[in-house]
């Protein structure tokens, strides 16, 4: 449990970081600060001044100045050619500097390194010379040990405020997990209360996000099954109650045939229910077969006035077709099952004499298809929900006429799926207007 913790990882993780970065830069320091003190200019400038001061000091107060500067590391001998060589340099190392000529300071021994040897020709214009030991050796030391204190410092300062600010980014991944808890408890409204403004505080807004969906489809979830349970209970309950009065000889038999319609037509709309809701569960499964084909769309409309004549024969409607010859490419038979709705809709919604005008318009870039009645039309507060499932404006007329609300919300389904789009516009006791759009 320790062990897995992210604040437990973050922390590792960085103390590990700040160590191979800690290590680097102290390595890559030591290069640089050694590399800096070897190079040869800063020597030859210390054995310049040497000499400068050498060459204003009195000559019996010399001793005194090379005293002094050995404080700071920098021994120097007085020598002659003759003379025994100090700091066990061997002759050959001395011999550049008793040569005829020289005037200028130069290296006795060329190994590179923190300490040099410099012989510095002719110091007091008396045929003295001298020679220098400038050593850095104490101040690399000095250096190396600031550079780790420093570098300790981080490590340690590093560490513990990572430990405060691994608190800040742990702590809200602790409340998404508890928050994520209560959801599959079953507390669907619970919500994340924060103030952030970066990227956890986005990732808690989508959470919340996610967890009203889920709300709102748990809710549709819980309509819809109330709502197919009313529906099948309805018919039921009817066919139930008029088969118990016939068998028991409640109604007479003159009026037996009355009530055996309503059982059959009981039956239809239960035969209609089942077909409406298999259609939507296949409308809504991905794997729905969808075929696409190219045909005149203006051939489908006429055969599907033709199919509906009985319908509109009976409430002697008048029927305008205002059709273009036009081809589209969507799937036939869904396309036919729209047709049919929108159409047996808008008859089954007009009154006696009323009239159907069905009409193509060609924008160029889409047909349009509108079906317009003059029927009693949609009050306006219903307008939106109309596309909704089992929404019905007048459920009793709805239901006497077979209805069940699934129809516009099998059409909208299936002009979705095909990328198309329908819009509807209605008034009421003046008409209704559905128009459906497909791109060409
Ligand atoms: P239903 O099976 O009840 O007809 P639909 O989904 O086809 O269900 O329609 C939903 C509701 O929209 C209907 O109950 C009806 O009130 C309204 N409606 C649909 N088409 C029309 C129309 N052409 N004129 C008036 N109302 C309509």
């Amino acid at each position: 449990m320790f062990r897995k913790s992210l604040r437990v990882k973050i922390v590792t993780t960085f103390i590990i970081i700040v160590h191979i970065s800690l290590f680097l830069s102290f390595g890559i320091s030591l290069l640089i600060t050694e590399r800096e003190v070897t190079i040869e200019k800063p020597f030859l400038a210390i054995a310049q001044d040497v000499a400068s001061l050498l060459a204003i000091t009195e000559p019996e107060r010399r001793d005194q100045v090379i005293d002094i500067l050995s404080d700071y590391n920098i021994h120097g001998e007085m020598i002659q050619e003759e003379n025994e060589l100090p700091f066990s340099l061997t002759e050959e190392e001395a011999a550049p500097l008793f040569q005829s000529g020289i005037s200028e300071p130069l290296f006795l021994n060329t190994e590179e390194g923190p300490v040099r040897f410099i012989g510095v020709p002719n110091i007091d214009n008396t045929g003295n010379s001298m020679i220098l030991k400038v050593d850095f050796t104490g101040f690399l030391k000095v250096m190396h040990r600031i550079l780790l204190i420093v570098l300790f410092s981080v490590l340690v300062i590093g560490s513990l405020l990572i430990l405060l600010v691994s608190h800040y980014i742990v702590e809200p991944v602790k409340k998404l997990t508890s928050a994520a808890k209560e959801m599959a408890k079953g507390n669907l409204s619970f919500r994340l209360k924060h103030r952030r403004k970066d990227e956890i505080g986005e990732l808690m807004d989508s959470f919340n996000h996610m967890a009203s969906e889920i709300q709102k489809v748990d809710k549709m979830r819980e309509d819809f099954v109330s709502n197919v349970s009313h529906e099948i209970q309805s018919p039921i309950t009817s066919i139930r109650g008029f088969t118990r009065a016939i068998r028991d000889g409640v109604i007479p038999v003159e009026h037996q045939k009355e009530h055996l319609d309503i059982i059959y037509q009981e039956t239809l709309r239960l035969s209609k229910l089942s077909d409406h809701l298999l259609r939507l569960a296949s409308l809504d499964s991905e794997n729905h077969p969808f075929h696409p084909v190219e045909y005149r769309l203006d051939e489908q409309l006429r055969r599907i006035i033709l199919v509906t004549e009985p319908l509109w024969i009976k409430k002697n409607l008048d029927i305008e077709l205002d059709l273009l010859a036009c081809r589209v490419m969507v799937d036939r038979d869904l396309f036919e099952h729209v047709w049919q709705n929108l159409i047996t809709n808008a008859i089954k919604y007009s009154g006696d004499n009323n009239r159907i005008v069905v009409q193509m318009e060609n924008t160029g870039l889409a047909v349009l298809v509108h079906i317009m009645d003059t029927g009693r039309g949609i009050p306006k507060e219903d307008l939106p929900y109309v596309f909704d499932r089992f929404y019905m404006v007048d459920k009793a007329r709805s239901r006497s006429g077979g209805g069940n609300g699934l129809g516009l919300s099998i059409v909208k389904k299936i002009i979705e799926l095909h990328g198309c789009k329908i819009d509807v516009k209605s008034e009421e006791w003046k008409g209704t207007c559905f128009t459906v759009s497909i791109p060409l």
